[in-house]
Formats: structure tokens, sequence, C-alpha cells
């Protein structure tokens, strides 16, 4: 290791700003998340700055810059955005003895600034002694959605009540008691938002004089994977796919997404595939919750939201009935996707006040869904699992009266690699995905904005056909 990576103490201490620019302001904002006295030396302040020193929140120094600035400075930048001045700067602020960073001159830096994940108190300080920088914001967007963004507040809490657990706690229950604050309950619900609760229970826990006894049921979470791409996964699922034991995952879900899953968990692919039954659903949920009986944290991962298209309820009333509790974490809906592919809104003020998600394909049993009752004036209809009805629902449309030129538009894998977007209309649909070869899955969108459709015709069953 060419350096060294330390935390700095910073409170009550200086920390010296050569520069008055872009440059320096960055240092300062970075600066200002510390307790040091800040001074920018400078004779000119851009407006950030110059606004900074009118609050008082740094220190302007405006004589012209000797030994004495930097003199007990704990740690000095040179910002001035002039490679010209630096060796000079550089050279008198190392001669009082300050550790020393010029921005964008490694050769001139005896200290550097990493990449940080800030979750005050709790931060994580990522370096590559200027080797690869790219890599570093690479692992730093990684511990951000590893992180919780209220993990902070989290460890402060700890902090505030270390005291009260090091006079309550014995010391051989300590341990276990702080790893059931950080990985147990009590950081479930900050995560969630419910931190009321969880310092209620963690208090609870001191006035017991240790983490209450782990009971060994698991639990099942209903985990939302997002349309396809990994980056729309929500935080909170990756966390989920972080501590899960088992993952039992649809066929929509990608490579891309389970490599976000903890290494050792075990992954149970449960896919159907379109039209066939290689998976019954009684036997997913008979899977998942005599996995959570185990013991496990189990994840159901299922592709888009859990709780549209996805047969939760049969899951969640399996879970209910053997008394698992089920957490349900949203997640990103092919039709949201889909929209933003297209880049056309869902509903738009006066137009299409109404957007309705339905399926265009319904249980063999059941007739097929009638078009002509959803798509009425001033609504938008997302419509999932419908590429192989869409001729049949063309059909019927336009047997019953409806404009050729009614917008029909289709996405197809949705945020993934190989999207394909195609803008047609009801007359041209059928032709138009044959030509495009759109395949599942995709969304296909009708819409009938109010200005130019006032009136269509009612829907009318006995001219539907059987998809
Ligand atoms: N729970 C999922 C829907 C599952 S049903 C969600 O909220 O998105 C399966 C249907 O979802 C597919 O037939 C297709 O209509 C749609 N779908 C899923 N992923 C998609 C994607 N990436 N692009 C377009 N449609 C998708």
């Amino acid at each position: 290791m060419k350096t060294f990576p330390m935390f700095l103490r910073l409170e009550g201490r200086t920390v010296v700003i050569v520069g008055g620019g872009e440059q320096a302001a960055q240092k300062c904002r970075l600066m200002l998340k510390t307790e040091a006295r800040i001074v920018v030396a400078w004779p000119t302040l851009d407006p950030e700055l110059a606004g900074l020193a009118q609050e008082g929140r740094i220190d302007w120094h405006q004589d012209p810059i000797t030994i004495d600035a930097f003199c007990d400075a704990a740690l000095v930048f040179v910002a001035t955005g002039c490679p010209g001045s630096a060796t000079a700067l550089h050279a008198l602020a190392e001669e009082a003895g300050a550790l020393v960073n010029v921005v964008d001159q490694p050769a001139l830096c005896s200290a550097v600034t990493p990449s940080i994940v800030d979750r005050d108190p709790v931060v994580v300080a990522i370096g590559t002694e200027g080797t690869a920088p790219v890599l570093a914001r690479r692992i730093k967007s990684q511990m951000e959605t590893l992180l919780e963004p209220r993990l902070g507040e989290l460890a402060a809490l700890a902090g505030r009540l270390r005291p009260a657990v090091a006079a309550t706690v014995p010391p051989a229950k300590r341990r276990g008691f702080w790893a059931w604050v950080f990985s147990g309950a009590p950081r479930d619900l900050f995560r969630t938002g419910a931190e009321r609760a969880a310092a209620r229970s963690i208090k609870s826990a001191i006035a017991d004089g240790g983490a209450p006894k782990q009971t060994d049921e698991g639990r099942i979470a209903l985990v939302g994977a997002g349309p396809g791409a990994a980056d729309l996964l929500t935080l909170r699922a990756v966390q989920a796919l972080q501590e899960a034991d088992v993952i039992f995952y649809d066929r929509l879900v990608g490579p891309e997404i389970l490599e976000l899953a903890r290494r050792d968990a075990e992954r149970v692919y449960v896919g159907k595939e379109v039209g066939g039954q290689v998976w019954p659903q009684s036997r997913i949920s008979a899977l998942i919750v005599s996995a959570a009986r185990r013991g496990q944290r189990v994840v159901r991962l299922k592709s888009g939201d859990p709780l549209l298209f996805a047969r939760a309820g049969e899951e969640l009333a399996a879970a209910a009935e053997a008394g698992i509790p089920v957490d349900i974490v949203p997640g990103v809906t092919a039709a949201a996707a889909a929209a933003a592919s297209l880049g056309k809104p869902l509903t738009e003020r006066g137009e299409t006040d109404r957007a309705v998600l339905a399926t265009g394909t319904c249980r063999p049993s059941d007739a097929p869904p009638d078009m002509a009752e959803i798509l009425r004036p001033g609504t938008s209809v997302a419509l999932y699992m419908s590429v192989s009805a869409a001729p049949c629902i063309q059909r019927d449309l336009l047997a019953q009266g409806y404009p050729r030129d009614i917008e029909a538009d289709v996405v197809a894998n949705a945020s993934r690699a190989d999207e394909v977007i195609l803008r047609s209309s009801l007359g041209r649909l059928a032709q138009d995905m044959a030509a495009a070869d759109i395949d599942h899955p995709a969304i296909l969108f009708l819409r009938a904005p109010k200005s130019r459709y006032q009136a269509l015709p009612e829907a009318a069953p006995a001219t539907r056909t059987a998809a």
C-alpha cells in the first residue's frame, strides 16, 4: 500500500482550502460534512463560497498566501485549478507541517480523498491509489445499494445506547445483542421506516438484559425483481437478496439479478414456460412455506411487481395459513418500464384520465377479457400477457366498430438489452407484430385519448371470439 487508510479526527481543527472557484467549492462541500473549521484562502470567491463566508460557515482568508496561512492547518487542499501555482503552494503547506492534497496532481498529495459512501456515522472509504477511478465508482455504487439509507441513524442510536447496554447486558451476551440489533429485527424495522418500533424493541431488549430469544422460524419475502434491468431493482430488493438463504425465482428473472444475491444462497427455478405447467402454483406455495418452516429466510423473487399478475394471493394465503410472516417488496412493473421506453405517459391530464392494467390472457376456463369494456374514451390500457392474444383482441375490437387508427404500441423485453419497441395502430397491429417478430414478454398499449375519441362502440360480448 502506498497510501494507508485512516480516519482523521477533524473536530475543532483547521482545514485550509486554497482556491475560490468550483474546484475549491467542491472540496468545501466535502469538508462541510465534518466538524472542522474551514478556511478558504483566495482573493476572490465564487458565489457559493461567498455565500458560505457570509453565513459564517467558512472563514475567508483574503490576504496574500504565506506560510502563516497554513500554520494550524491539519489538512490543506490546493484547489486553485491552476497547476502553475500548485508546486509553490504545496511546498508552503508541507513546510507548515500540514497534510496536503493538490487536486488532480497525485504526485503532490500526501493525503488523497477516497470515494465515500456516507451513512454518517458509518462511513466507507474506497481508494485505488489512482489506478482505477472507474472501479472505485462501481464499488461505491455497489456499496450504496448494500447499505440502506437509514443505516447511519441506526448506528447513531446504537452509539447513544451503548452506556445502557454496558450497564444492563452482561458481557457474555453483548456480542449477540449487537448482532441482533444489526442483523435482526431492529435493522429490518429501521430499514422499512419503522424507526420508533426499532428503538422500542432495542430498549426493551436492554431492559430484559439481552437480545430476545431467536425463534428458529423463517420468514418469506415476496420481492419484485423489476422488468429485467438490474439497476431497476429497488435497494430493498437487493437487501432481501443479500439476506436470503434460498431464492425461488421465475422465468423472467435474469441472471444479472440473481448475481446480486448472497453468494451462498440456494437458487431454485420455479418458472413456468408459457402455457406450461412445469411447476404447479400449489407446489411452489408449499415449497416456500416448508423452506420458511425449516427456519430459512426465503425470497420469492417475481418479475416486475410481486402483486401484479404474479399469483401472490396464493402464496400469501399459504404463508398466512402456516403462520409465517411475509414482507412484500414492491418492484417496477413491466407497464411502467415499457411506458418509459416508449416515452409516452400512461395518463395525460384531460386526455387519458384512466390507466388500466389488464391481462390479455385469462385462465383457459374463463371468457377472454372484454376489451371494449376497458378501452373507453379517455383510457390508456396496458395489457400484460397479450402477445398471442393480440390478433384476437384486434379482430374483436375492429369487429365492434373501433377505429383502425387507435394507437397500439408494443414494447417487448422492456429495459433489457434485447428490448423491441413497436409503434402501430389497431388496424395494423397483428401484421406489424409479426413483421417485428414480437415475442414474449411484451406489453401492448392501447390508447383512446378524449380529444380524438369522444365516443366508442359499446361492448358487445356476443361477437367476441375465444382466444
Ligand atoms: N409481476 C409482473 C408481471 C408478470 S406477468 C410485473 O409486474 O411486471 C408476465 C407478463 O409481464 C409478461 O407476459 C409481459 O406482459 C409482462 N412483462 C414482464 N417483463 C416484461 C418486460 N421486461 N417487458 C415487457 N413486458 C414484460
